[in-house]
């Protein structure tokens, strides 16, 4: 266990909205940390649709997924939030009224006075392929992510899929494997045409093996995978000896741990009070697609929106003696002093 990270507020997701609450909370002098299951920041715009055209943001006709993402982080660059990406946040305790102990699965434990719950549709969690028999070997052979490189190389891999991912972990791996197998269930890819006109060179030049099938089943011991048995589009047979597979199939977004932490919920949602965003619970705020009030709309305007009222509370727990005056940001220069601008 690492040592306690003191803020004062936790912000559960760095989706849009989560990045959003990092300005807000900032002209209000609040600091923040942020946590995400992903690798990224930008949640859905990131994960879902990085390419794709969003045309509801205010005052921007026309802006990606990717794009909306990027211009945040520059939007939000003043406050100096710290980032933990690669960590979900399981558990959450109170500590005080309010005040929270909060701990994710890499370890680290934060202590804050309130926590965001940004969390969107839930974590991102990866599809399990249709094989008898996987769990076992989950996380010690069967793989859903690339955590650390180096943890293959040398190894006998199979890689399954058909998407960026199953493509891009291909051509990463393929120089540091002993062999690399790429299996997928048809001739055609989701993937960048790039990736997949590197990926039919490396199979023609030898360097990997590319095979349309399924894997039917796994064999080994204690977790240990020593062959796929696999079942080409032709019918026939064979097994690939093998020290891991990585199958990516991709994701679906679940409610995750957010259901453990005693909050009302409505339908894997959460209910607030749509004056300030407030949860059932004293000082745990829910904005943005997590949470649900009578005409909510999944949009991520209506997020921007809950963030600027959950602010102006959550400044009432972290400076009970200060009185909070409202102010714009063109006209005040103690808030353009805090964005740099002045
Ligand atoms: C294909 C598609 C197109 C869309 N187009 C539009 C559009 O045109 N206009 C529009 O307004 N909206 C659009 N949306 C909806 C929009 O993307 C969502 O409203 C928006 O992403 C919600 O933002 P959020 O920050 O609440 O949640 P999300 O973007 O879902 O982010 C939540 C983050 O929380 C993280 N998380 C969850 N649980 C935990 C945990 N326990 N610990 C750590 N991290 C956690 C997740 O990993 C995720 O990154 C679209 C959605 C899709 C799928």
């Amino acid at each position: 266990m690492s040592e306690t990270i003191k803020t004062d507020v936790l912000i559960v997701g760095a989706g849009p909205v989560g990045l959003f609450a990092v300005f807000e909370l900032g002209l209000l002098d609040i600091k923040a940390h942020l946590v995400d299951i992903l690798d990224k920041v930008g949640g859905q715009c990131a994960e879902l649709y990085p390419e794709k055209p969003i045309y509801d943001i205010p005052g921007i006709p026309y802006i990606t997924g990717h794009g909306l993402t990027d211009a945040l982080m520059q939007q939000i660059k003043p406050f100096g939030a710290t980032f933990h990406l690669n960590e979900m946040v399981t558990s959450l305790e109170k500590t005080g009224n309010p005040g929270f102990r909060v701990t994710t699965d890499g370890g680290k434990i934060f202590e804050c006075k309130c926590v965001v719950v940004a969390a969107g549709g839930g974590s991102f969690q990866p599809k399990r392929p249709p094989i008898n028999g996987i769990e076992p070997y989950e996380e010690k052979s069967v793989f859903y992510a690339v955590r650390k490189m180096e943890n293959f190389r040398g190894k006998r891999l199979v890689i399954v899929g058909g998407g960026d991912s199953a493509l891009d972990w291909t051509l990463n791996l393929a120089p540091i494997a002993k062999h690399l197998t790429l299996l997928h269930r048809r001739s055609e890819f989701r993937a960048a045409p790039d990736s997949v006109n590197k990926m039919t060179a490396l199979a023609s030049e030898g360097k990997i093996d590319f095979v349309l099938g399924q894997v039917t089943g796994l064999e080994g011991a204690n977790g240990q995978l020593t062959a796929a048995n696999v079942k080409r589009n032709d019918g026939s047979t064979f097994h690939i000896t093998c020290d891991a597979m990585l199958p990516f199939f991709g994701l679906t977004m679940k409610l995750g741990p957010v259901a453990n932490w005693g909050l009302k919920l409505d339908e894997d949602l959460i209910p607030v009070n749509t004056a300030d965003f407030e949860t059932s619970e004293r000082g745990i705020f829910a904005i943005g697609d997590i949470n649900t009030y009578p005409g909510k709309l999944k949009l991520i305007l209506c997020g921007f929106h809950e963030v600027a009222l959950m602010s102006q509370k959550a400044h009432r727990y972290v400076y009970p003696d200060k009185k909070l005056t409202f102010q714009y940001t063109t006209s005040s220069s103690s808030l353009q002093k805090k964005l740099g601008v002045n």
